[in-house]
């Protein structure tokens, strides 16, 4: 497995395979891996002749008052990760050789971005779509593989590649949780053991949600009403110590809708202690 660690490095280790005709899988990363970043790998590598991983914990998306000094970094557990699944190289740039000094050009997001995660990190999506946009012309693959436990950047990232015909197809893949429900995230090792308990009601209101659909709620309010209750239930010693959103949109606008009838995504932003933790379901009625 190759480490590249400049653009033209990178560069040219994708566009040898493609000149060969190979396609190339772009896995992009802030690294602390866990299952749920190698399956997106392994996906990549069943899929693709060459896998791609990045690794850069991106500063322009997150706020000041956010968790970049604090976000874990666990390089030699990652490329033994990514060794293990068969990625082919990882690209692992420092901040300066994305950023260089002068460097004042952004994307401005699709409307997508502007509701929900948007809502309560206002900055959060142009740092994701500018880093994105970049490492697609760096590495120019074939495929690029993001998690729907992002839902919203999924979507995020399926609107710029559209709005900007960036030629690369968009693999989104399912979210990999742990035994009990919660989804995997490099932010779940800021849990204490009682956090960790907490932290499953986020999980538990998506399935009461989907449960109160399957039953014959059409009434996205009442369905949210259902998530607050399972959210918050048992108060601070229980439940989450605060809720950002826990709301039902459709699934592919993330656009509040009147009734339940198509395809629709539950999704919830919740503080466990200090940690913001993020989910979702797709729920069809
Ligand atoms: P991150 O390192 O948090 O920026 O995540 C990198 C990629 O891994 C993104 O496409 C995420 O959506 C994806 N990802 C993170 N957690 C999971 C998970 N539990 N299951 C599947 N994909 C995930």
């Amino acid at each position: 497995m190759q480490i590249l660690s400049t653009t033209e490095q990178a560069y040219q280790f994708v566009w040898q395979s493609r000149r060969n005709g190979q396609t190339v899988g772009l896995v992009p990363t802030m690294g602390a891996l866990h299952e749920g970043h190698l399956s997106l790998a392994k996906t990549s590598v069943g899929q693709c002749d060459q896998t791609v991983a990045t690794i850069f914990v991106n500063p322009t998306q997150f706020a000041p008052h956010e968790d970049l000094d604090q976000y874990p970094r666990t390089l030699d557990a990652d490329l033994e990760g990514l060794r293990s699944v068969g990625v082919s190289a990882v690209f692992v740039p420092q901040s300066d050789v994305i950023y260089p000094p002068g460097f004042s050009t952004t994307v401005q997001p699709p409307d997508v971005a502007r509701s929900l995660e948007g809502a309560f990190r206002p900055t959060h999506f142009q740092g994701v779509a500018t880093i994105v946009l970049k490492l697609f012309h760096i590495l120019p693959a074939s495929h690029a593989f993001f998690g729907q436990k992002d839902y919203q950047q999924l979507c995020v990232i399926r609107a710029m590649v559209r709005d900007l015909n960036v030629p690369i197809e968009i693999v989104g893949c399912p979210t990999v949780r742990e035994s009990d429900g919660l989804a995997m995230s490099s932010r779940n090792r800021y849990l204490d053991t009682d956090q960790r308990t907490r932290a499953l009601r986020l999980s538990a209101a998506l399935k009461e949600a989907e449960k109160a659909v399957l039953d014959g709620q059409r009434d996205p309010e009442a369905v949210e009403r259902i998530m607050h209750a399972t959210l918050l239930a048992g108060g601070p010693d229980d439940g989450v110590d605060s809720i950002d959103y826990a709301t039902v949109v459709d699934a592919v606008t993330l656009q509040p809708i009147r009734q339940i009838q198509d395809q629709a995504v539950a999704l919830v932003a919740a503080k466990v202690g200090s940690t913001r933790l993020i989910d979702n379901r797709l729920i069809d009625p």
